[in-house]
């Protein structure tokens, strides 16, 4: 198995949900064996290391590999839900989103100082759901944040974006956005 082929054989659906969007599909990857373990660990593998404490997965997508994860660097999951979706006390955050605002919530004590967090989700656009997402960790004061995703969508800049609020985003592939 080789990141090649992993990036072959995500499906582009033209004009999802929207006309003018390229649908990066990854139901296609998770679905072979192969390639969902493959994924996993390479995943994992740049943060065996790091002392991660809590893997934090962006509700929708985020939550199918973010468990997995979890579970291979010996870590706990944490999601992070839309508005109005999780039973006990939240922080929330919003932030600007192609058509208006978007909010997202934690649990207030999911997360506690001594946390090394690393927050997953499947794509990195434009970087706009990882950074709110990373400001609500902040603010429950972790020691460490961590960044990753499966595909960076090329052309975006969200890499740039993340680096420039101090966050280093890594990406397991790269894939043109018009590709
Ligand atoms: P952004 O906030 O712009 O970085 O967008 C990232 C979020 O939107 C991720 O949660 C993705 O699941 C989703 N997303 C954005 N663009 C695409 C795309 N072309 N294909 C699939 N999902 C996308």
């Amino acid at each position: 198995m080789t990141i090649e082929q992993l990036k072959q054989d995500v499906r582009n659906v033209p004009d999802f949900p929207k006309k003018g969007i390229q649908f990066k599909d990854i139901t296609t990857i998770i679905a072979n064996p192969e390639e969902l373990r493959f994924m996993r660990e390479e995943l994992a593998n740049a943060y065996r290391n790091k002392g991660i404490t809590k893997v934090v997965g962006i509700e929708s997508r985020g939550f199918i590999l973010a468990p997995a994860l979890a579970m291979e660097i010996g870590a706990g999951f944490v999601p992070i839900r839309k508005h109005n979706k999780l039973p006990a006390e939240t922080i929330e955050v919003s932030y600007e989103k192609e058509y208006g605002l978007d909010t997202i919530q934690i649990h207030k004590d999911a997360l506690s100082p001594d946390d090394v967090v690393l927050i997953h989700d499947d794509i990195l656009a434009t970087g706009g759901s990882m950074l709110a997402a990373v400001e609500l960790v902040r603010k429950l004061g972790v020691k460490k944040i961590y960044a990753n995703c499966l595909i960076e969508l090329i052309g975006l800049n969200g890499k740039e974006f993340l680096a420039k609020n101090g966050i280093e985003a890594e990406c397991l592939m790269g894939i043109e956005v018009d590709e």
